[in-house]
């Protein structure tokens, strides 16, 4: 059970020591505070864990701070969406909009290779009116023998070159709890020119001690990648992880699952399960159509299948566009096969944009027919 209390209750007041008391008091149930700090307002939010089938939804409400009472289902405490539940399917972070109402696309390198290769993308990007970019500076590799990315070292031209160019969120995945270190000092050090969305890869989706580490700060959002070889349920708890820790500011990745059923694509398109996630939980959700197709086919229609893979994703209502490009996809340390070149960028932000558009059309005219 959820207590939202009323905005900027504040935990000097005497309502809230009355009404911690009365909770102290209740058998069998223990409590958890969560506050958001928001410009305007903080809200705070008390958790009921434990034997709360007995309480009544009236007598909570009728407490003193009370806003409103939410009874959750065991599933996803925080991040899932309950019955009545009107908390927010969006958050904010470096003056960008991350909701399951919107899209934000992060073109980017797989692998950060060199300062003239991040600067061509990031000009690419700004040219094309683009504020969030993907870039890799540690990556996990099937061999030892693998470039293991340029790790901390690549961190202050990254983190420069984006503030040069407007980049605002640039997506970056994580491995070990020294790397949000590393990446918290090398912004400091550059004066925070930019901001960074940590990315919780495939193979790190069940890795539980890096995903209560990274989610007891609250500084850095996340971008938590479906594991690919567990099921849907399994890496939603694993998102869960994130905010029972505190950090809420999550966005969900769907990248393909590893089975030879999707040869001869990387691994399996599971874009139809945009909105499985939307209906389950309040995270807005973002596709990989890179890492699931992982080729640069074309179809006898003359539209590559990472296209054609991201526009069934957006079409399905996604939120977020994980994709590679790269200037010289030869010359790319990782992934280069499946970079997408740097002309064909202002057509992959074309196509997003139509599907959005139709999708949008699908909804207004679902809501007609429903609603009249
Ligand atoms: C990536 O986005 O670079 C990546 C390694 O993705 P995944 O964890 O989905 O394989
Ligand atoms: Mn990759």
């Amino acid at each position: 059970m959820i207590l939202v209390l009323s905005p900027d209750t504040s935990p000097d007041s005497a309502e809230y020591r009355q009404l911690l008391d009365h909770l102290a008091q209740l058998p069998k149930i223990k409590t958890r505070i969560h506050q958001e700090k928001g410009a305007q307002q903080i809200l705070t939010e008390i958790y009921l864990i434990g034997d709360t089938a007995s309480l009544s939804l009236e007598d909570m409400e009728s407490l003193p701070g009370v806003e409103r009472v939410v009874r959750v289902s065991q599933e996803y405490r925080v991040l899932g969406r309950h019955k009545d539940d009107h908390r927010p399917t969006h958050f904010e972070y470096n003056g960008v909009r991350f909701g399951q109402d919107n899209v934000n696309v992060f073109a980017g390198l797989c692998a950060v290779d060199n300062p003239e290769h991040v600067e061509l993308m990031m000009k690419g990007l700004k040219e094309h009116g683009q504020v969030c970019t993907r870039m890799g500076a540690y990556k996990p590799r099937t061999s030892p023998y693998a470039f293991q990315g340029h790790g901390k070292a690549c961190l202050p031209y990254v983190f420069e070159l984006a503030g040069k160019y407007g980049i605002k969120v640039i997506a970056m995945e994580v491995t070990h709890e020294s790397h949000v270190d590393e990446i918290r000092e090398a912004l400091k050090q550059t004066g925070n020119p930019t901001g960074v969305m940590l990315q919780i890869g495939t193979r790190n989706t069940q890795n539980f001690e890096l995903l209560k580490i990274v989610g007891r700060q609250r500084e850095f959002p996340v971008l938590l990648k479906r594991g690919f070889g567990i099921t849907l349920d399994e890496s939603l708890n694993a998102a869960e992880y994130l905010a029972s820790e505190g950090n809420r500011n999550v966005v969900f990745g769907l990248r393909g699952m590893k089975t030879n059923m999707g040869d001869p694509h990387r691994n399996l398109v599971d874009f139809a399960h945009v909105p499985v996630v939307k209906r389950l939980t309040r995270m807005p959700v973002c596709v990989d159509p890179s890492h699931s197709v992982g080729t640069r086919n074309r179809a006898p229609d003359g539209i590559l299948e990472i296209f054609h893979a991201t526009m069934q994703g957006v079409i399905a209502g996604a939120n977020m566009v994980l994709v590679d490009f790269h200037p010289a996809p030869t010359k790319a340390l990782v992934d280069g096969p499946q970079a997408l070149l740097m002309e064909e960028l202002p057509l992959f932000l074309e196509c997003v944009r139509n599907a959005r558009e139709a999708y949008e059309k699908n909804v207004r005219l679902m809501g007609e027919a429903r609603h009249g």
